[in-house]
């Protein structure tokens, strides 16, 4: 028996991706509001949108994602204050994620993606803004992952006809991934503290690691750690070479030394477990499991 969903996608194959699009980009508007107001102590619900700079309230019609911005070209038009490119490119960034996780992605993992997509860009800029990860974002998403294991054991790839046991093997295998995520990330925080004699990390990274791991397995919360850690000093380093190069008009004329600065580490740990979610997560799996049947032979040599 054909489903409506598979009647409709036969019939007309671009309704859901766009529709994952648009959802993609409201959702975006609202990861702006969040970012914004949470850190703030703000409610996200009330009030409605307001100007930052005047405060009227802001009509709905202009305050549509992406379209908005390109409407109003980037200018407030209750008093002209300039509206930053931030805001159409986080709608349009999540729009990007929401549509890539749909068209990669089985169904319900494409939909649990998008949980995972909110969570993670929220945590990424909050985070790039404020230095702190807030816990309704690290604790709460360790608390929906167990959830959704249990529920959706496919999300570790588990796949039973005995719904009891699939649920089991799910709740272990998120498990499992936040504490190891959360377990080797407090590790590397100790002995960074020992040898540096200064806080690298914070705790707010490994309660993120630990969100990570539940919606990832221990698979993606490892790679997310190193790809993390690779994806930061990159950024880094390409930073500095970009302000060493381009002169820049600072008064004094000095260039900024990023290397020198507090860099957050969450937006990068959040970059990369997207990555893990939506692209390579299969591609790590079977290099984990190559590297186990490697040290499996090399005991069996023994
Ligand atoms: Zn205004």
């Amino acid at each position: 028996m054909e489903t409506l969903f598979e009647e409709v996608e036969a019939a007309l194959p671009w309704f859901f991706p766009v529709l994952a699009f648009g959802i993609g980009a409201c959702i975006g508007s609202f990861i702006n509001v969040c970012v914004y107001r949470i850190p703030a102590g703000q409610s996200i619900i009330r009030p409605r949108s307001r100007c930052r700079v005047c405060g009227q309230p802001i009509p709905p019609y202009l305050n549509l994602p992406i379209l908005g911005w390109i409407f109003l070209r980037g200018k407030a038009r209750c008093c002209g204050a300039p509206i930053g490119i931030r805001y159409p490119f986080i709608e349009f960034l999540t729009a990007v994620l929401f549509l890539v996780s749909w068209l990669g992605l089985p169904p319900v993992l494409a939909l649990i993606g998008w949980l995972w997509i909110f969570i993670a860009l929220c945590v990424a800029f909050i985070d790039l803004d404020h230095m702190i990860i807030p816990d309704r974002f690290s604790i709460g998403g360790l608390l929906a992952g167990l959830a959704l294991s249990v529920i959706f054991p496919a999300l570790h790839g588990i796949e039973t006809p005995f719904a009891l046991l699939g649920s089991i093997g799910g709740f272990f295998n998120a498990l499992t991934g936040a504490l190891i995520g959360s377990s080797i990330i407090l590790w590397i925080m100790i002995l960074g503290e020992l040898v540096l004699k200064k806080e690298a990390l914070g705790f707010g990274d490994v309660k993120l690691m630990g969100a990570i791991g539940a919606f990832c397995g221990w698979q993606g919360s490892v790679f997310s750690l190193f790809a993390g850690a690779i994806l930061g000093t990159v950024s880094l380093v390409f930073l500095q070479i970009v302000f060493a190069v381009i002169p820049l008009k600072r008064p004094g004329g000095v260039p900024e030394n990023f290397l020198g600065k507090k860099i957050p580490f969450g937006p990068f740990l959040a970059g990369a477990s997207l990555l893990y979610y939506l692209f390579l997560g299969p591609a790590v799996d079977e290099y984990f499991a190559s590297l186990a049947w490697v040290a499996k032979g090399a005991v069996g040599a023994n």
